[in-house]
């Protein structure tokens, strides 16, 4: 009897969270930054001021109804009932070069921002003219570094140029791995790929093994060579960007919401992907 009394309140918890989670995907609701706040059309990305105070709640409006504190004994065993979690597996981004190589074909690092600004690199380039047998990066493969669920698949955005998040879920990663990126259950890491050539092989809400193919390098966007602009992020489980996007004059309001979501809220935090793409978190692997 003591047992079914948990199950039912296990169940009522679960069913809580995956009503809580629509609400904050399908509204994010960003109030906005100042509107009267002019950004030019070039390809500069500039200094976005700070939400403020008040402006953050209105972000996740669900929050406060969450259950809290959430009992942290409960969590793994939410996650083991079902569906059987994807095999861990970390890769390189780009098919034909390995984690070893990523080093030296990254053409701008990890240069963060303070919180709440655009500019500068919240993610890495990796680009080269001529490496090994390659005299180009142009229409190399780009792939998942980890498994996960298609968060983003959006084609012609700006800055991204044609995009792909996915998103990993904390019960997706080493315990080793959230503990140092500071992941903690009910969240998710993000990884966004940005810039690829025209065609996006992947939709929203598809689930990807790491080392599955996504798009090829190309220059959409704002991309003035070609490379790979990868950012890493964690955040709340079960977001969803269905388009996005900044800066240019045909922008609509939801694409900026989406976009200022991601990039400046805070509600995403940014970390340097290198931290993930690390031999030691795969030393058998290819
Ligand atoms: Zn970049």
């Amino acid at each position: 009897m003591r047992i079914s009394i948990h199950l039912i309140w296990l169940s009522l918890f679960i069913a809580s969270c995956s009503i809580s989670l629509p609400s904050f995907i399908h509204n994010p609701a960003v109030n906005a930054l100042d509107s009267t706040q002019v950004f030019p059309q070039n390809n500069s990305l500039l200094q976005l001021k700070r939400p403020t105070e008040t402006a953050v709640p209105s972000i996740t409006p669900t929050r406060t109804t969450s259950p809290s504190p959430i009992p942290t004994t409960l969590t793994p065993t939410s996650t083991s009932t079902s569906t059987p979690l994807p095999p861990f597996n970390l890769c390189s981004p780009l098919d034909v070069h390995s984690l070893e190589d990523l080093e030296k074909i990254t053409s701008d690092p990890y240069n963060p921002p303070a919180p709440g600004k655009d500019f500068r690199h919240h993610g890495i380039d990796f680009s080269h003219y001529t490496f090994g047998d390659f005299k180009t990066i142009q229409g190399i493969g780009v792939q998942t570094i980890l498994p996960g669920i298609v968060a983003s698949s959006i084609g012609g955005s700006f800055p991204f140029g044609n995009m792909v998040i996915v998103e990993t879920p904390y019960e997706y990663l080493p315990a080793q791995m959230s503990k140092e990126l500071q992941i903690n259950p009910l969240e998710s890491l993000y990884t966004l790929y940005a810039h690829m050539e025209e065609t996006l092989m992947v939709t929203l809400g598809e689930q990807v093994l790491a080392c599955s193919q996504i798009g090829t390098v190309g220059r959409s966007g704002n991309a003035g060579i070609f490379h790979l602009h990868l950012e890493t992020r964690v955040g709340k489980q079960g977001a969803q960007f269905p388009v996005m996007g900044y800066y240019l004059d045909e922008n609509t309001a939801e694409e900026k919401e989406f976009y200022l979501l991601w990039r400046t809220s805070g509600e995403f935090r940014h970390f340097d992907p290198m931290l993930v793409l690390d031999r030691r978190w795969v030393p058998n692997g290819k």
